[in-house]
């Protein structure tokens, strides 16, 4: 799979770390300029409120919209992550945000959890050129699932 020149970056912050990721995309506003922007519902649009970047919201994260940024991986919609989740607070939400952070491993897609990744991957040559990268063929999988379980329901 190729992601892009130009990112589909999607854009996440629990209550505890918004401000962080408002103050984050301001400083680096004309990187993310260049790139296309999504996020769960209320980081979105204080996002877009702060710094006037265009940030195509989502669900509320809580009312699933972490699942829906996860529903967009699998459909190749989304190929980077900024998520900066609050390890000093529960959210009701977690087994959503578990499936998005397995998702997005199983789909190899870059995922900054804080800060100092976010900015370490934000300054890659990467951002600048198209990356590939193998990612399992899952229609084959599900071809060879579904003939292997026919031939056994035969025997
Ligand atoms: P929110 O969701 O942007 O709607 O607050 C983020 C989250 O808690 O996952």
């Amino acid at each position: 799979m190729t992601i892009g020149k130009q990112k589909n970056i999607a854009l996440i912050a629990h209550d505890g770390k918004k401000q962080e990721l408002i103050a984050w995309c301001e400083k680096n506003k004309e990187i993310l300029g260049r790139h296309f922007l999504c996020g769960t519902g209320t980081t979105a649009r204080m996002i877009t409120d702060k710094t006037g970047l265009p940030v195509r919201g989502y669900s509320s994260g809580p009312l699933g919209g972490d699942q829906q940024i996860g529903a967009k991986i699998v459909e190749g919609k989304i190929d980077f992550i900024v998520f900066f989740s609050d390890p000093l607070s529960a959210q009701p939400h977690d087994p959503d945000i578990k499936a998005l952070m397995r998702i997005a491993q199983v789909y190899d897609i870059p995922m900054a959890v804080n800060r100092a990744s976010a900015d370490f991957m934000l300054n890659s040559l990467y951002m600048n050129e198209e990356y590939e990268h193998p990612v399992i063929d899952f229609d084959m999988i599900v071809k060879q699932r579904s003939s292997d379980l026919k031939e056994e329901s035969v025997q």
